[in-house]
Formats: structure tokens, sequence, C-alpha cells
């Protein structure tokens, strides 16, 4: 009887990992489950499929060819739909038509090298998509799903910096998250939390050149056409929804704080997120529960009201 009971029993949980390389950086996937071998493939699967998808500069994607005048349909069509909600809701400051304007400053994949360009060039750039901005929390939320629907309820998803999380750690309690930190390479404090998130950040400092001693940075202000000037370093958003949460981090660090405080509120019936925003003058700024701020890291945190 006692065998019986034993034959029976689910099959205890056990932890799979796998490292890909895709959209430009390393990505390492971590998931619980009795068998969690086939869910991995599928996810891994998934990863592919949407960077096979989404690269702008390789011939035959889907963002390719539409750029080449193809047809806006399915999947492609959905997410930009999605993308466009997210450029108005947030006053056009995430734009997925910056395309050309990036490869001006050598930032795009069709990418030439690093210059500035002239106001003239600026004032006559044309629109081309660009779904830089999103793909990586696209590509979260779908390896979630993909997960879920393998019977996977816990998992860590980490794409090159932005982490992707399912469920709870196997104990039943909140996964910690280390929030990166943008002037030490070390991190700024712990993140606690639960459930499906994701979790982004962009910074300033990711990719950039110098020309005559100023810094250029990858992330474009669509108002002026140049690397914002928002006074931010970096922005992390916490946001159940991937994409939101991506296509937001990049939004922030061009509004800054005031307007992306003011944002959060004005789109609280609309999507629910939190921000961790470093600012160039040393403050670290959080609207989230949950954060256990590393002192040591020498910023200022203020928790926003
Ligand atoms: P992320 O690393 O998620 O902040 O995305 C940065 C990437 O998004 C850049 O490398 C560009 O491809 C693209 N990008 C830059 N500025 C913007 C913007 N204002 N709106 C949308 N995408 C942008
Ligand atoms: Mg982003």
């Amino acid at each position: 009887m006692v065998l019986l009971l034993a034959g029976c029993a689910a099959k205890p949980e056990e932890s799979a990992s796998r490292t890909v390389f895709a959209m430009d950086t390393i990505m390492n996937l971590t998931v619980y489950a009795s068998d969690p071998a086939p869910a991995l493939d599928a996810a891994v699967r998934e990863i592919y499929r949407l960077d096979a998808m989404l690269a702008r500069g390789t011939e035959g994607s889907e963002v390719y060819r539409y750029n080449h005048g193809g047809a806006r349909e399915g999947e492609l069509d959905e997410l930009l739909t999605l993308a466009e909600n997210i450029r108005d809701s947030s006053g056009g400051a995430f734009d997925p038509y910056l395309g050309a304007l990036l490869d001006l400053w050598g930032f795009g994949s069709g990418a030439g090298e690093h210059r500035v360009p002239s106001d003239e060039e600026l004032a006559d750039v044309s629109a081309l998509l660009d779904l830089g901005g999103i793909a990586k929390g696209y590509a979260g939320q779908r390896v979630l799903e993909v997960l879920k629907k393998n019977g996977v309820s816990r998992a860590v998803v980490d794409l090159g910096g932005d982490v992707a999380l399912l469920g709870k750690k196997p104990d039943g309690s909140d996964w910690h998250v280390a929030i990166r930190d943008p002037g030490e390479g070390n991190y700024l404090g712990i993140l606690s939390t639960s459930g499906s998130k994701y979790i982004a950040t962009s910074g300033v400092y990711e990719r950039f050149f110098e020309e005559n001693g100023i810094r250029y940075h990858h992330i474009l202000d669509p108002r002026t056409g140049r690397p914002a000037e928002s006074g931010l370093v970096s922005a992390t958003v916490i946001c159940e929804s991937g994409v939101w949460a991506d296509a937001l981090a990049t939004a922030v660090c061009v509004l800054g704080v005031e307007d992306s405080l003011a944002l959060r509120d004005s789109l609280a019936d609309t999507v629910k997120f939190d921000i961790i925003i470093v600012t160039e003058d040393g403050r670290a700024i959080y609207t989230c529960d949950g954060l256990e701020p590393d002192e040591s890291s020498g910023y200022a945190f203020e928790r926003a009201s």
C-alpha cells in the first residue's frame, strides 16, 4: 500500500537551465517542473522564432519585409498595434518607427558608423519600423506563455539583463532579483516579487559613442531626433506585460522623472507598473514595494508617492 501510494505521487519537481544567444544577447532560462526538458525546448524554439521574425536587419524577417513594402498582418500586426498604442499613451516617447533615425546615428541594425547627423538629415528622416525597444519584452512574455502551456508554473528567464518571472520559488517564497546598477556594474538593490512579471532596464550607458568629448547614447527622443536628455541614467520597469515593461523602460529614459511618474498615474486604469529610476545627480527613485535598496551603492533612495 505504501509502495502504491509512492508510485502514484507526482514526480518531484526538478530544475533545468539552458543558455541561448539571441537578439544580440545571452539569455538564460531556468524552469522548475517534473519534466522540464520539453518545456525548455519549446521555449528556446520560441525565442529563435521571434529573433528571426523581429530582426530588422535580417533579410526575410517579417520586420524587414514590412519595411520593404510587405503587408502588415498576423502576429506582427498585433504587436505593432500594441506598440502604436504604447506610443500614443506615452505621448510619443516610445516610438516603434525610429529605424531610419537610429541608422543615421549608427545605432540601427542597418548600422553604419556612429556619427552625429546634421540638422537637415534629422529633419528629413523617414519612418522605418524598429522593434528593438520591445523585442526582448515580447520574447519574455511569449516564453512565459509557452512554458505555462507546457505545464511549467515556476521559471526565471534572464533575457540579457531583463528578467521574466513565473510563479514563486520552489519553497513558496518570492524570487529575488538584483536590479542593475548603471554606475558600478554592481546592483542597486534586491527586488522581491512573484507571479508573472517582467523586469526591464534601459540605460543610457548601454550603448553610446563619443565625439568631441560629448557622449551620444542609443535612446533617442523622438521629439528632437537626438539622444534623450532627461537627466536619467537608467530606468527599470516592472510590469505583468513584457511588452509594456520593455517599452516603458525606454519611454521613461526619454521622459525623465516627473513626466514618468505622471505617466504612471495617467495609465493606472490601462496598465499597472512600477518604476525604479536612477538620475544623473545620484538619486534612485522608486514606486514599488519589495525593494531592498543596496545602500552601499551610494545612491540616495527616495520613495515616490
Ligand atoms: P532598450 O534597450 O529596451 O531600452 O531599447 C533600446 C533600443 O530601442 C534602441 O537600441 C533602439 O533600437 C530602440 N529605441 C531607441 N530609442 C527609442 C525610442 N524612443 N522609442 C522606441 N525605441 C527606441
Ligand atoms: Mg526597452
